[in-house]
């Protein structure tokens, strides 16, 4: 049947008001979540040519269901100060989605997570865990915990508390966690102890990220910040840009921004800003990422300090201005809603050529479509941050056979999802009329394989 523009456009109109029906369905049943709105609104609005040129994806309700978590468990944490004083926090794991695996995603433990920022997580990561090829479905979870301050003593007893209520829910065929915000080796080690001990078995595959002497893979530390840097060197490469001599701004100097420097800096770029909460730091030489580590890898240092080291360097006390620094490649590593639309506009008016988001969300949608309408090249992070978790899927995989990969060949496959990824963003974007658009490509991407997958398996 030949499709008449008429036909044509009923479908996207019909398309447009069912994603418009269930996005006011999310609102309601979920009040005042604006992280989570947030992020269902930028993906259901990739979708709507999917569902005009297949309705089956609206006649079986898959926009309704994959918006729903499976399953969200809230749990008190209670534990025991250094000064002897009962602490309680709010555990979370959210467990949104098991179409294409076991629930797989991250741990954050800040004091601003809630409800809203674990769910927006979780539900980024179905689409996420999908682009890497993995056989991994979503979750997330976190804690309203600050480990800023707290002794190794307060970590672990706290770590301990969290494990306690989470193994009831969570094992190496039913849902993996790994790290994020504030969680590191130390406190999935300390996570993995209590697991262990409540289980009375020994079951590596239940958590990734653990440190490589009990069953943690090579490269897992390094693997966002890589991937993110594979990522976006793939998407300059078919424009001719490339890291060599290009200026980079990073935002962050956790675990994603350090490991991102250290590869952009191997090819050849110069780092000129990283930033932590505190504030950031301008180094017109290029950043000491030594120095950097140091400050940041053991324990609570602050970018400032950078400046006893290095004093022809600058620190200012407002971390979001980092973006006023200008440079050919904007890396967000820090945290969500960085980017709103008044820094979009600087970083294109001064030269911007590439925005890669290492952290989840960071650009909000009015920056994206600036960015778009630019024509900056835009990496989106459910695909540029997506090597974190794909090395997870490979240490499972590791786990599970009882091996351990030499560093080389997990960097080798941690490249090759990478560059997976980014083609199956750029054909599905051609594929449904937006051509060099990686958002909306990875969301269709993401979207297909997991739709498909809940249709198979029925109304569940
Ligand atoms: P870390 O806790 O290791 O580091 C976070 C860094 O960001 C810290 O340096 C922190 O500063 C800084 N920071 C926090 N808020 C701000 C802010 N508003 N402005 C500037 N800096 C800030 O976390 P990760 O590196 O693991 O995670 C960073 C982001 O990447 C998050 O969005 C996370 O969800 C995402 N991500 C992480 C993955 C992983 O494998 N770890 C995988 C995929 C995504 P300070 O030290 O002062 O607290």
């Amino acid at each position: 049947m030949i499709m008449t523009q008429t036909t044509k456009d009923d479908s996207l109109q019909r398309a447009k008001d069912y994603v418009d029906g269930v996005f006011k369905t999310v609102q309601e049943r979920n009040p005042g979540e604006v992280e989570f709105h947030q992020a269902t609104k930028h993906i259901f609005s990739s979708l709507v040519p999917v569902f005009a040129k297949h309705p089956k994806y609206m006649k079986n309700g898959i926009l309704e269901r994959i918006s729903e978590p499976e399953r969200l468990i809230t749990f008190r944490v209670p534990w025991v100060d250094d000064n002897g004083n009962v602490q309680v926090n709010r555990g979370f794991r959210v467990q949104f989605n098991s179409s294409i695996g076991p629930y797989k995603g991250g741990t954050r433990f800040h004091p601003s997570v809630n409800a809203s920022i674990i769910k927006f997580l979780g539900f980024e990561q179905i689409f996420k865990n999908a682009l890497t090829g993995q056989p991994i479905g979503g979750g997330k979870g976190g804690a309203d915990f600050s480990p800023k301050g707290k002794s190794d003593n307060e970590i672990m007893r706290f770590c301990q508390s969290y494990m306690t209520e989470l193994v009831n829910h969570i094992g190496p065929n039913v849902d993996i966690p790994a790290g994020d915000i504030g969680v590191g080796a130390r406190e999935i080690g300390f996570m993995f102890g209590q697991y262990k001990r409540l289980r009375g078995a020994y079951e590596p595959g239940v958590l990734t990220g653990k440190d490589v002497r009990f069953g943690g893979s090579l490269v897992r530390p390094e693997a966002t910040g890589y991937g993110l840097i594979y990522f976006a060197n793939h998407m300059m490469h078919d424009l001719g840009l490339t890291f060599e001599g290009s200026n980079v701004v990073v935002s962050g100097a956790g675990n994603v921004a350090i490991y991102a420097m250290e590869k952009a800096m191997e090819l050849g770029a110069k780092v000129v800003a990283c930033s932590d909460s505190s504030g950031y730091i301008y180094d017109e030489q290029g950043i000491n990422l030594e120095t950097i580590k140091r400050l940041k890898f053991s324990g609570n240092g602050q970018v400032a300090s950078y400046l006893d080291e290095h004093p022809h360097a600058v620190f200012h006390d407002n971390c979001a201005e980092i973006w006023n620094v200008p440079c050919d490649i904007a890396l967000p590593c820090a945290t969500q809603n960085e980017i709103d639309a008044d820094i979009a506009k600087t970083l294109i008016k001064n030269g911007v050529k590439v925005v890669a988001e290492g952290s989840n969300m960071p650009s909000n949608q009015e920056a994206i479509d600036l960015f778009n309408e630019s024509h900056i090249l835009f990496g989106p992070a459910k695909a540029a941050n997506a090597g974190g978790v794909a090395v997870s899927a490979l240490e499972m995989a590791q786990n599970s056979m009882k091996l351990t990969w030499p560093f080389e060949k997990v960097d080798k496959k941690l490249h090759e999802i990478m560059l997976n990824i980014y083609h199956n963003a750029v054909n599905a974007a051609e594929e449904y009329g937006y051509p060099g658009n990686l958002d909306v490509g990875a969301n269709i991407a993401g979207f297909i394989k997991v739709g498909d997958a809940m249709i198979r398996e029925g109304v569940v």
